[in-house]
Formats: structure tokens, C-alpha cells, sequence
């Protein structure tokens, strides 16, 4: 398992997408998972830019492990987003068998990411829950890497200011250098 972290309009969807597409994997997006509920009271919360309450995310994380069934690897994006989360996913592993192989923190400066998401204009890109989610992010990260840190889990930062390109290459690099991935000749 491999999983992003990144405020949002860091570029984990994208950079999560190709990941899977190159490599034969499994992109499992909690944000697009939610909003393919198309429950009322799932997207008021998204509208707000609010979490979504961790049952509703545990059910549905934990059917999308399954359905991953022997996918060599699963990608997650936007999950973990607390503390809870992480020790689901912990916790969880003698259902799903998977483990967190590295977690991949993009950085962004926050000018870029605003600039970025009033470009992309999603419904839930307001100035107000803009606001909400990069403060849950601000408040949430460090209590979650501390704690996968804890677990042993390796865990990099990357510069996620580039073309989706760029960014894609050192994350290969990374992935390689690590032996996620075969070293390319
Ligand atoms: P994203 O597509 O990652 O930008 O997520 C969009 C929205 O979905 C977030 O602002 C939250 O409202 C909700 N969401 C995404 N991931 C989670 C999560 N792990 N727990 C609770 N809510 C989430």
C-alpha cells in the first residue's frame, strides 16, 4: 500500500492516477469514493469541506481493500485524513492483508495551491471549505506521520511543485530507490 499526503490541490489524485495506470495498481481516492455515494448527508459534508464521519469511511475503505482482492498494490489518496483513520487501517490489516509499504507527502506552498484549486473549480472548492480542509490538514498531518513514524512505517517528503511529469519522475525515483519498483535500465 501506498499512500499520499497532500493538502488539497497537491496533486495526490493525479500523480495517484498515473501511479496506478503505469503500473497496474489500484487508485483508491476516499474523496471520489464519497462522492460516488451520492448521499445527501456525505456530499453536505463535502460541500462544507467537513470529514465525512469515520464510519461511513471505514465501510466504505474497507469494501474497497477487498474488492482489491490480489491487485499487487493499492494507492490511497485522501486516506488516512486523522488519527482514527491510521488506526483503522492498522488495525484493519488482518482483513484487507495489506500493509503501508511508504507514505509520499506532497508539498505545496499554500499560494500554489490556491491558485491551483481556483483553476480547478470543483463544487467543493469555495473559499470557506478551502479554508476548512487545508486547516484540518494543518491540524491532522503531524499527529498521523508521528504515528506511522512510530509503527516503522518509511515515509518521504516531495516537492510537489512541477508538471505532473516532473513530479511523476521523482516519485518513480523514489519508488525505485526504495524497491517498490523494479529500477529502470
Ligand atoms: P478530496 O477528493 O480528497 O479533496 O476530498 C474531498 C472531500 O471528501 C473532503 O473535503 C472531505 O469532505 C471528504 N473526505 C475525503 N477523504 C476523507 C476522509 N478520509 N475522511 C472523511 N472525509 C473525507
Amino acid at each position: 500500500m501506498i499512500v499520499f499526503f497532500g493538502p488539497a490541490g497537491a496533486g495526490k489524485s493525479v500523480q495517484g492516477q498515473i501511479l496506478a495506470a503505469r503500473h497496474g495498481w489500484r487508485w483508491l481516492s476516499m474523496g471520489q469514493m464519497l462522492r460516488d455515494t451520492k448521499d445527501t448527508e456525505v456530499l453536505a459534508c463535502l460541500h462544507k469541506g467537513e470529514l465525512v464521519p469515520y464510519e461511513k469511511t471505514f465501510e466504505i475503505m474497507g469494501n474497497a481493500l477487498q474488492s482489491a482482492g490480489d491487485i499487487h498494490k493499492v494507492i490511497l489518496d485522501g486516506f488516512p485524513r486523522s488519527v482514527e483513520q491510521a488506526e483503522w487501517l492498522f488495525e484493519s490489516q488482518s482483513d484487507h492483508g495489506r500493509s503501508i509499504d511508504l507514505i509520499i507527502v506532497l508539498e505545496v506552498p499554500r499560494q500554489e495551491i490556491l491558485e491551483r484549486l481556483r483553476l480547478r473549480g470543483r463544487a467543493d472548492d469555495t473559499p470557506e471549505a478551502i479554508d476548512v480542509r487545508l486547516g484540518i490538514y494543518r491540524k491532522e498531518i503531524y499527529p498521523i506521520l508521528d504515528m506511522c513514524n512510530d509503527r516503522g512505517v518509511p515515509i518521504v517528503h516531495l516537492n510537489g511543485v512541477g508538471s505532473v511529469g516532473q513530479v511523476h519522475d521523482a516519485i518513480e525515483a523514489e519508488l525505485a530507490d526504495r524497491a517498490i519498483v523494479p529500477k529502470e535500465v
